[in-house]
């Protein structure tokens, strides 16, 4: 505690003087207001009129973070910056590990490679989206927490019972989520290690009516051995529409498509989606910006 001269308002008009004090330039604004005894005791920087002699609490001075995101206990920070990585873990308790991206999203499995800056040396951490516990590890599989609303979306546009297939489920946040209130779904990877991941993440969860699966999406009509679906997930940003065909032969007669994509223009795979798709109802949203020219779009395509 400081002593230093402060202020006693009667807690009736403690906000409104507060602030006439604040826009006259005389509040220490590196102590904390405090209430005693039904007063406000407001710190000035001097001895002001009526001020007397009082003890105040310091303000916690927040340390400026270099800019970074953060998933679960990983911090990414968008500079290879040592010092500004153990900055970030003083100041997020709740953070384990500081990486740095050696590598854009790059290969069939969409992963980066990753610097370790500070903390425990690993990749791995558990994710927290709406209550439901995954484990990532964003250097084996591909991970994003941007499409946490949209999962919610989609729970909220669910039937009961419905058949479901996720064609790029990753670590399965769609499985998980969706899956509880599925009567039946199927989430495929190409990535072995995402599927592993997956499998932990739907036992956590207690998920019982998904099937992970490993394999090349464009086999799945084959795999699946004519199986039919009611709404298909298919979020693989750069290339989903070129699956547009396998999903058609995997729709049910009425069926709900979700594909989400990178694209620079509206209506970009509309005809990729009517080839497919003749007759289908299409709406076109966009979720969130990606570059100066491009954004992450969601085409909802209903059938039937
Ligand atoms: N849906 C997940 C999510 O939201 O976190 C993962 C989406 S990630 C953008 C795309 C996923 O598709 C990656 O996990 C990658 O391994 C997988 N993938 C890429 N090509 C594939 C293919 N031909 N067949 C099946 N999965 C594929």
């Amino acid at each position: 505690m400081t002593e230093q001269w402060g202020v006693r308002i009667p807690l009736s008009e403690g906000e409104t003087v507060r602030r006439e004090l604040i826009a006259s330039g005389v509040v220490d604004r590196t102590l904390r207001p405090r209430v005693e005894d039904g007063y406000l005791l407001v710190p000035g920087v001097e001895e002001i009129e009526n001020a007397v002699k009082l003890e105040f609490g310091e303000n916690s001075v927040r340390e400026e973070l270099p800019r970074h995101e953060q998933v679960g206990g990983l911090v990414i920070l968008q500079e290879d910056d040592v010092e500004g990585a153990k900055k970030i873990l003083r100041n997020r308790p709740n953070a384990h590990t500081a990486l740095f991206a050696t590598s854009p999203v790059e290969g069939e499995f969409r992963t980066r490679t990753f610097k370790v800056l500070a903390g425990e040396n690993t990749t791995q951490t558990l994710y927290n989206e709406y209550g439901k516990r995954m484990v990532i590890d964003l250097s084996a599989a591909y991970f994003s927490a941007r499409l946490a609303n949209e999962r919610q979306r989609l729970v909220s546009q669910m039937g009961e019972n419905e058949y479901i297939l996720d064609m790029f489920a990753g670590v399965g946040p769609f499985g998980v989520t969706l899956g509880a209130k599925a009567g039946f779904m199927v989430c495929n990877d190409i990535n072995p290690h995402a599927v592993y991941l997956m499998q932990q993440n739907l036992a956590m969860n207690h998920i019982q009516s998904v099937v992970p699966m490993v394999g090349d999406a464009k086999n799945l009509p084959e795999m699946l051995n004519g199986m039919k679906f009611d709404r298909i997930i298919m979020n693989l940003p750069f290339t989903a529409y070129e699956f547009l065909e396998a999903a058609a032969k995997l729709a049910k007669p009425s069926c709900t498509i979700h594909l989400y994509s990178l694209v620079e223009r509206e209506g970009e795979h509309l005809d990729d989606i009517k080839k497919a798709f003749p007759g289908a109802t299409v709406t076109e949203k966009a979720i969130r910006s990606y570059s100066p020219t491009s954004w992450h779009a969601v085409y909802d395509i209903v059938i039937g």
